[in-house]
C-alpha cells in the first residue's frame, strides 16, 4: 500500500490498493488527526459536566500555571483507563457512543422527547424561544410551515423530519456547562418531568452497575450538574449495553437499564467549591493542597500529573 494514505492538508488520500489492513491504516489515520489542541485551563474556563467526576482543583491549577493543554489530561485520563487504547480507539469509541445517542434520540424515543429541533429541509430550529433553561425543550413538532424560505409565507416549510438539536445551558458563575440529552415527557405522579442522560455502557460494566443497584458516583455528579442546570429535580440515566450481539431487551440480562438520579445539594455545593478553590489558586498563583495521600491510591493512579503533583510542595 502506498504510505502516501492518509490526511494531506484537509483532504483524505486512499490507498492504492484496498485491502483490510490498507483501510484500517486509513481509519486509524483519520481518527488520530490533529485538532487544535484546548488551551491549558485559566481562572475562566468553564468546566463541561462530564468533565467534573475527574476534576481536581490542584491538577487543573498544575496544568493551567505550567502550560499544560485540556485536552492533553482527558486524552491521558481516558488512556490510563485502558493502556492498549491509542487516540485513535478513544476517538472511535467517542463517535459509537454519539451514534447511540443519535439513535436513541431521533428513532427510538423521539415521540417521548422535549427538545430542540432542527428541520431536515430547511434547518429552522424549532423551541420555545419564551423560556429559560429546560423551558426552551418542546415536543417533536408534526411539521415545519417556517416561513423563513425565499419565497416566505406564499410558500411555507413543508418539511415533517425532525433531528434532535443538542442544547448548551451554561452557569458562568458555577464555571461549568454541558448538553443534556433531552428531557423525558414521562411525568410522575406530581407532574415532574426528568432530564434524559444516556450512558453507553459495555455489556460487563452495564452488567455490574445492575449489580451494585445505583449510578457509580461519576454519573451522580455529572447528572447533578445537568439537574443544576436544567433546573429539574431528577434524572433518568438510560444506560444501554454497546456490545449489540448480547442485545436483548425482554431478558433478565437486558441491554437497558434506568437509573434515578435525585438534587442532591450537598454534592453540588462541593463541587461549586472544587472549582472556587481553582480559580482562586489561578488568580493568587498558588496551589490548592494535595487530595491525594499516596501517588499510588486509585485517584492518583488515574492522574495523568501525579509525578508532578508529587513534586511541588503541599502547603
Ligand atoms: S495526584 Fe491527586 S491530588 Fe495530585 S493532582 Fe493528581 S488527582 Fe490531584
Ligand atoms: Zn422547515
Amino acid at each position: 500500500m502506498s504510505d502516501e494514505s492518509g490526511f494531506q492538508g484537509r483532504q483524505i488520500v486512499a490507498p492504492d490498493e484496498f485491502t483490510s489492513e490498507s483501510v484500517a491504516d486509513l481509519l486509524v489515520k483519520i481518527f488520530s488527526a490533529p485538532e487544535p489542541p484546548l488551551p491549558p485551563p485559566t481562572a475562566d474556563t468553564i468546566f463541561r459536566c462530564s468533565y467534573m467526576p475527574r476534576f481536581c482543583a490542584r491538577r487543573e491549577a498544575i496544568a493551567g500555571q505550567e502550560g499544560i493543554s485540556q485536552e492533553k489530561l482527558v486524552i491521558d485520563d481516558e488512556s490510563s483507563r485502558d493502556p492498549d487504547m491509542d487516540l485513535a480507539d478513544i476517538r472511535f469509541a467517542g463517535m459509537v457512543g454519539t451514534a447511540l445517542h443519535s439513535v436513541l434520540q431521533n428513532n427510538v424515543l423521539h415521540d417521548l422527547l422535549l427538545g430542540r429541533w432542527e428541520c431536515v429541509t430547511c434547518g429552522a430550529v424549532h423551541q420555545n424561544d419564551e423560556g429559560v433553561k429546560f423551558g426552551v425543550f418542546i415536543p417533536k413538532p408534526d411539521a415545519c410551515g417556517r416561513q423563513s424560505g425565499p419565497r416566505g409565507a406564499e410558500m411555507p416549510c413543508e418539511g415533517r423530519r425532525f433531528v434532535f438539536a443538542e442544547t448548551r445551558f451554561r452557569d458562568a458563575e458555577f464555571g461549568i456547562e454541558g448538553q443534556p440529552d433531552g428531557a423525558l415527557l414521562l411525568t410522575r405522579r406530581d407532574g415532574s418531568k426528568a432530564i434524559l442522560e444516556i450512558k453507553g455502557l459495555t455489556h460487563w460494566s452495564l452488567t455490574t452497575q445492575r449489580r451494585d443497584g445505583r449510578l457509580k458516583w461519576e454519573y451522580e455528579i455529572q447528572g447533578n450538574l445537568y439537574l443544576h442546570l436544567s433546573g429539574l429535580d431528577w434524572l433518568a440515566g438510560l444506560l444501554v449495553a454497546r456490545n449489540m450481539e448480547k442485545f436483548k431487551l425482554s431478558s433478565k440480562d437486558r441491554a437497558l437499564e434506568v437509573m434515578v438520579v435525585r438534587r442532591n445539594e450537598s454534592l453540588l455545593k462541593k463541587v461549586r467549591g472544587q472549582i472556587a478553590t481553582f480559580r482562586n489558586a489561578m488568580i493568587h498563583g498558588t496551589l490548592p493542597t494535595r487530595d491525594c495521600l499516596t501517588d499510588s491510591c486509585d485517584k492518583a493512579r488515574r492522574c495523568p500529573l501525579v509525578k508532578r503533583c508529587f513534586e511541588l510542595p503541599d502547603d
